[in-house]
């Protein structure tokens, strides 16, 4: 079910320093999201969205956003994608996010998109202009395996349209990498899935990979989430609760291995482990002229 809401507020402030993207702000211009990974953090409990599956679409954020950026007086990266993705299907409907970017674009502000789609590839043109000041684009990919991707991000596009989305980003001169995050323990924590998204993130022409060898999972998530397993990966289930139990942060148990391969991967492929990122800085007020 697709609804259209009205927003009281579309930009947030990151509180404290963002180390893995450089924010300040965030916005979220959608509530739910249509892309359905099985492992989904936004269906925690704490977040009370009652039905994620259900899309509710910020109607006035665009309106939002013209009256909130040009009030800033600091200049820094605006990240979409957090708590859904900006470029799920309804996008091609209502252009929320494309209608962000211009208002971006305009008022001169950086901005950081993490995705799963590559319909992100529709604002090429205003990403070229946000990118004069900074753009970066991060896909989160968790497997080089489109059949085991269709699986567990059943309403994304498949991995090797994210990655052929990243040649295209490249070719345009935008910053493109990868969020390498979740990697889902006992499904995709094999050294050969490592070393194979490094590989193809370097032919495809992406910076940086962020990686978490692992997953989070609480209330909420967690149910969720093993009822996927016992429906695709059968028997999965008892190894998380034997292994993890009530557990937040359930690292794979061989992320160290795993770290090592990826770091060696990266320095072979000469991929960075950090993306680079916007230095927030004072907006010059304009001085009013005075009258004499
Ligand atoms: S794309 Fe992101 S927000 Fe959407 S379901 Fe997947 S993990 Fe959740």
């Amino acid at each position: 079910m697709i609804r259209e809401i009205h927003a009281k507020t579309i930009l947030n402030t990151v509180p404290g320093r963002d180390d893995w993207f450089g924010l300040k702000y965030n916005m979220n211009l959608y509530r739910g999201c249509q892309h359905q990974c099985i492992y989904c953090d936004s269906r925690s409990a704490c977040y009370q969205i009652e039905n994620f599956a259900d899309i509710q679409v910020k109607v006035n954020a665009i309106d939002l956003l013209e009256d909130a950026l040009p009030r800033k007086r600091i200049r820094g990266a605006i990240g979409l994608g957090s708590m859904n993705d900006p470029y799920m299907p309804v996008e091609r409907k209502y252009n929320l996010a494309g209608r962000a970017l211009q208002v971006i674009a305009r008022n001169g502000f950086p901005v950081h998109i993490i995705t799963k789609s590559d319909l992100v590839l529709k604002d090429m043109e205003t990403l070229r202009q946000v990118s004069q000041v900074y753009a970066a684009i991060s896909f989160t990919i968790t497997t080089a395996d489109d059949d085991l991707s269709a699986k567990i991000e059943p309403g994304a596009p498949p991995s090797s349209r994210r990655f052929a989305a990243i040649r295209a980003l490249a070719a345009n001169g935008i910053l493109a990498g990868i969020t390498m995050m979740p990697i889902l323990p006992f499904i995709e924590d094999t050294e050969e899935n490592i070393a194979e998204i490094v590989k193809l993130a370097h032919e495809n022409g992406a910076t940086y990979i962020l990686p978490w060898f692992g997953m989070s999972l609480r209330e909420g998530s967690r149910e969720y989430y093993y009822a996927r397993l016992d429906e695709r990966f059968p028997g999965l289930k008892q190894r998380y609760i034997q292994r993890y139990g009530n557990q937040y942060t359930c690292n794979a148990p061989n992320w160290r291995k795993l770290e090592t391969v990826f770091r060696e991967a990266c320095e072979r492929h000469g991929l960075a482990a950090a993306m680079p990122k916007f230095t927030p800085e004072p907006i010059a007020r304009r001085l009013q002229p005075r009258l004499l």
